[in-house]
């Protein structure tokens, strides 16, 4: 069985999480996190990153830092996980769902300024598979209409937009250190803080409302209840075993991109000859082989082709119901203008298994079963 999935391990983690355990350090902000904040900001070039328990929450901190509330509108993708939306509803905030482009399944940036009503407050954009959206229009609507731009870039780490890593054009940025990602510490994330000004307050919210991340640094001799906030600190035992995977990033990438492409390339003919889709990196773009998808020509193909798989031990997987036909999206959420392409391809898109250490012995197993599906 070639499963989907296989959380990334590199062999370090068990001695860091040791060492954590063995120092009496596993509590929040801890030599771990120092560590991959410090990484992330290095990388990135980020003026702050603060890890957080998961992209979810580094979201709801970022709805939060932007001020946005109730009776706000928020423009985003329907085509999303959930969290992008949940983290402004739960401010009172109305998500507005705007189309997605078929060619990367990012949101349309041409169809944004058209949702853009005296109520909108923010743009979230999603990378979807780590390839970004046309940030330099997004950003050029976010500054002529005064808005936010707060990036889910859970699935866009290492990935850039004309040379700048995803997650600082933004506001703020998101990361997710989830298992199912590139980088993991089991559940995970990173905020990331693009302007000097705001990292005071991203800090006092993180840590319950309290100014204790000042104290530690010295800064100040007792810490105090200063604001609203909660918190979103991980242990530095998570930490510690996210730290294990940023030192080896390069090889992950490279191991996940030589996949990527191998796949690509066995599969290519099968889109020469009009049977699938394949994923688009526009010109710009650097991406971080999060996934690998192909389309199907509907639904009902879609399934047969993952029973196919099943039968032949190879786990595929599909995401996102669009999230304004989903019980809480039709609740909170409207969607701005016309559904073209959101549910249409959200149900021909099939991801097929990616991680560090698939072999390219399995990428050839599993290409092989695609190309037998469709030439039976
Ligand atoms: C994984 C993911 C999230 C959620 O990340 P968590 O760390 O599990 O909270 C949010 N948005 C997108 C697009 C994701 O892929």
């Amino acid at each position: 069985m070639i499963t989907f999935n296989v959380p990334p391990y590199t062999g370090k983690e068990m001695e860091y999480i040791r060492e954590c355990v063995e120092n009496q350090k596993i509590c929040g902000d801890g030599p771990y996190t120092k560590k991959c904040n410090q990484w992330i900001e290095d990388k990135t070039g980020t003026a702050k990153c603060l890890l957080t328990t998961s992209c979810t929450h580094a979201t709801e901190m970022a709805a939060l830092l932007t001020g946005v509330k109730e009776g706000d509108e928020v423009i985003m993708p329907s085509y999303t996980f959930v969290s992008t939306a949940d983290a402004f509803v739960l401010r009172g905030a109305t998500p507005v769902f705007v189309d997605i482009r078929p060619d990367t399944m990012n949101i349309d940036e041409n169809l944004i300024e058209a949702a853009i009503t005296d109520r909108t407050r923010a743009i979230v954009p999603m990378h979807y598979a780590g390839v970004s959206c046309e940030m330099g229009k997004i950003m050029e609507l976010a500054g002529k209409y005064h808005l936010a731009v707060v990036e889910d870039a859970a699935q866009g780490i290492m990935s850039t937009y004309k040379g700048k890593a995803l997650g600082t054009f933004g506001e703020y940025g998101c990361f997710s250190f989830h298992e199912t990602k590139n980088f993991s510490m089991g559940e995970g994330g990173a905020l990331l803080i693009r302007d000097e000004e705001n990292i005071e307050d991203a800090e006092i919210i993180r840590e319950k409302g309290t100014n204790r991340s000042k104290f530690y640094r010295g800064q100040i001799d007792k810490y105090t209840w200063i604001n609203y906030g909660s918190s979103y600190l991980p242990s530095d035992m998570n930490a510690a075993y996210l730290y294990a995977q940023l030192e080896l990033a390069e090889e992950i990438t490279a191991a996940r991109m030589a996949c990527w492409d191998r796949y690509y390339e066995n599969l290519y003919p099968l889109a020469q000859a009009g049977k699938i889709g394949l994923p688009t990196v526009p010109e710009g773009c650097v991406h971080n082989a999060h996934m690998f998808y192909i389309k199907t020509t509907d639904i009902e193909e879609r399934t047969a082709l993952i029973d196919y798989l099943k039968e032949r031990g190879v786990h595929s997987v599909f995401h996102y119901i669009p999230l304004h036909t989903a019980p809480a999206g039709l609740k909170y959420g409207r969607f701005h203008g016309e559904d073209r392409f959101t549910t249409r391809e959200s149900e021909r898109l099939l991801r097929l298994p990616m991680f560090y250490r698939l072999t390219p012995e399995q990428v050839d197993e599993i290409s092989a079963h695609v190309k037998g599906f469709y030439g039976r």
